[in-house]
């Protein structure tokens, strides 16, 4: 028996020895077999890692200091790691963080209430939910159950998410698989006053939304008119169709005015938002007219509304009311497009409040590259060339001119 369990062990450490050895020797011979998972590579990615962020501004892992001018794609609105924001979470996260949408969350209805007070709609119901291509996803959904109607009108240069319907009624012909296309959307030219006309004329009675950014992000900053929003409003509630006012980029103050379209002095019936909301923290939501009936099952998600987002998403409208940061956005946004107005070479300067695009000229191209690599400045880009401004909403004076003063030298250095 003894003999027998020696012969055993030895076996055993023989065995695990030599595939121990063929081991090594497969992973030199054949590293392929060894690697690890990989991310999926969709990102070109900036050759950096941030790790660490406060206010407008970023750190790398070597200790390098940049100026966040593009605040994560629209993301940070109060401006990284707001300590207001920090404590708020810290203080959900030891209470609950998590459970679902089948109790009552008390939190969610406080993010109503003060979402209402600052965007000016507080007879409007709020539907919470985790990204922006969900809350276009369900603004279009419930605009087809709302009306019953299929018809979804969608315009040149629109991005609205990557899920099927969003992605289907943005005007990005990569992001569509074939599973996305539909013969229900149509995209008319922006800005297009008669076009609009001209197809509700047609076809009004079967559209059961039309969907726009107040200004056009990915397209590459562009601002709808106050006429073309008038114009919407009016054949909508001609039609019976749901203006639905995408802010998921241009919402959220970052234009001044709590939801960009509201400077043409109409509403929509749904507004979507989503980045600034949770200033970095994933939440969104859709802002829902009182004349559409909610009814049970219609709407749903099992992240959506949960208290930690509900927390973060608190503290974003409690440090914008209390710090005025509509208020200041409007101010900075005026002295940017400014100081940008006195650099001769640089030309067609858009958009309002933080949300500040312009043409690089020819002559320049690569200015963002360079503003990342030689002056530690993030910025955001549209194609082709254009320059997208997104800071946070409580950037200084200071850093305005810090990254001015980063334009004009790069200009210079072609001198
Ligand atoms: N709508 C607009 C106007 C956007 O800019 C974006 C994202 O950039 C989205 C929708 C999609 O948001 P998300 O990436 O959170 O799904």
């Amino acid at each position: 028996m003894h003999l027998f369990a020696v012969f055993y062990r030895v076996t055993c450490r023989v065995f695990l020895e030599f595939s121990r050895y063929t081991n090594l020797l497969a992973y030199f011979c054949a590293p392929k077999l060894y690697t690890m998972a990989t991310m999926f590579d969709v990102y070109p990615l900036a050759p950096v890692t941030i790790t660490r962020a406060q206010g407008s501004y970023v750190w790398d892992d070597k200790g390098q200091r940049y100026l966040d001018m593009y605040g994560g794609h629209a993301v940070i609105s109060i401006g990284h790691t707001h300590p207001h924001w920090v404590e708020r979470i810290q203080d959900q996260l030891k209470q609950i963080a998590f459970y679902s949408n089948s109790i009552r969350i008390p939190i969610q209805q406080e993010v109503a209430s003060i979402l209402g007070k600052l965007s000016g709609h507080s007879n409007y119901q709020l539907f919470m939910c985790n990204s922006g291509a969900e809350a276009n996803e369900n603004a279009l959904k419930l605009a087809s159950f709302h009306t019953n109607r299929k018809l979804v009108v969608s315009f040149t240069k629109a991005f609205h998410g990557r899920t099927s319907l969003a992605v289907a009624a943005t005007d990005q012909p990569a992001y569509v698989a074939p599973v996305n296309e539909t013969p229900f959307v149509h995209f008319l030219p922006f800005n297009d006053v008669e076009a609009l006309e001209n197809f509700f004329q047609k076809s009004g009675n079967e559209v059961a939304g039309v969907i726009l950014e107040g200004i056009q992000g990915v397209g590459g900053i562009h601002e709808a008119t106050d006429v073309f929003l008038q114009s919407i409003r009016r054949l909508c509630d001609e039609h019976g169709a749901v203006y639905i006012a995408d802010s998921v980029q241009c919402g959220y103050g970052r234009t001044g005015d709590f939801f960009a379209h509201d400077h043409a002095g109409v509403a929509a019936d749904i507004y979507t938002m989503a980045k600034g909301m949770g200033n970095g923290f994933p939440v969104a939501g859709i802002f829902i007219a009182p004349h559409i009936q909610p009814r049970y099952f219609m709407l749903g998600t099992t992240f959506g509304g949960n208290p930690l987002a509900c927390a973060a998403a608190l503290a974003v409208l409690e440090v914008m009311d209390r710090d005025q940061l509509m208020q200041h956005a409007t101010a900075m946004g005026l002295y940017l497009k400014e100081q940008l107005k006195a650099i001769p070479q640089i030309k067609s300067i858009r958009g309002r409040g933080l949300m500040i695009g312009f043409d690089v000229p020819n002559e320049f191209t690569g200015m963002k590259k360079r503003l990342f690599e030689q002056h530690k400045i993030f910025t955001g880009e549209a194609k082709p060339e254009v320059i997208r401004l997104l800071p946070a909403l409580n950037i200084s004076k200071e850093e305005i001119d810090m990254f001015v003063a980063a334009v004009k030298a790069d200009i210079a250095s072609f001198n």
